[in-house]
């Protein structure tokens, strides 16, 4: 779906790259995690993933299609669509069925097209009795939602999410992550920028960027079995995976328990 080759980025011609020969591949249907800790370059490759930024040295092809070429824009963004942090930055209407209906509507599509495109995304988002709502009046997890279901109404196979869960409350991100991984299961790509460790339970592959490096590939269980992510590479360990550390540790809990609240009681219980 997506391949970086050698990416190198730098902001200014003077201090360190932003990026620095990155290289990976993004399957299709995969769910990457990308993490790292303030600065480390996560937003600056998201960008990389849509055309917003283009490589200064090396290459990013999104379904084949090389980012460097300017014909290719339009089939890219049309491919690979982005989620920000701060989901009033990204509504475009006042009503929740037209903030929907805006991409299909640049797009051309006839009417019907239109009307079926944004149902089934109001659907698949969890949002068909908001659609004739007012957008204000929508929480932080839905406007997030909401713009999600753009995304997928734009016909969108992969989203790139930067951060989308920060600045929700914690109903909001579980709503958000609910999503993500109901979008896994119908086999939409997702890079999902975090460094809420706690939040890339569910994803197959977990990407650790420090200082506009990539330094770490492997699964969240992998990432979390290392000692010392935190003085390594800035990234902080949640809270329940310290405790189930513990736990196995003191052979209370196997180590296959998920670092949840809900994972460690179950194990307890049981
Ligand atoms: P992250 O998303 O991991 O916090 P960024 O990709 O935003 O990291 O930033 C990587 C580096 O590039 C940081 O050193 C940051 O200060 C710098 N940077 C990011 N955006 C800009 C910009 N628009 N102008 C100049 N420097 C930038
Ligand atoms: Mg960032």
């Amino acid at each position: 779906m997506i391949s970086l080759r050698g990416v190198g980025y730098s902001y200014s011609d003077t201090g360190r790259p932003a990026l620095e020969d990155v290289s990976l591949e993004v399957r299709q249907g995969e769910w990457i995690a990308l993490v790292g800790s303030n600065g480390s370059g996560k937003s600056t490759l998201a960008k990389h993933l849509n055309a917003l930024l283009v490589p200064m040295q090396g290459a990013c092809f999104i379904s084949g299609l090389d980012s460097r070429d300017e014909n290719n824009l339009w089939k890219i963004r049309e491919t690979v669509s982005m989620v920000f942090q701060n989901p009033e930055n990204q509504i475009v209407s006042t009503v929740v069925e037209d903030d929907v209906a805006f991409g299909p509507e640049n797009l051309g599509l006839p009417a019907e097209e239109i009307r079926s495109r944004v149902d089934k995304a109001l659907r698949t988002c969890g949002l068909t009795e908001k659609t004739d709502k007012a957008v204000y009046t929508l929480s932080g997890g839905q406007k997030q939602r909401l713009a999600i279901a753009g995304a997928l109404a734009m016909g969108s196979r992969c989203l790139v999410l930067d951060e989308p869960t920060a600045m929700l409350d914690p109903a909001g991100r579980a709503e958000v992550i609910a999503l993500l991984r109901e979008l896994h299961g119908k086999g939409i790509t997702l890079v999902q920028v975090t460094h809420r460790l706690e939040e890339i339970l569910d994803a197959d592959r977990v990407l650790v960027l420090d200082q506009g490096h990539l330094v770490w590939e492997g699964t969240p269980a992998g990432l979390f079995r290392i000692g010392d992510i935190d003085k390594r590479w800035g990234l902080e360990v949640p809270a329940m995976v310290k405790l189930r550390e513990r736990l196995v540790t003191a052979g209370l809990v196997g180590r296959d328990t998920a670092p949840t609240a809900e994972g460690i009681g179950e194990a307890l219980c049981l």
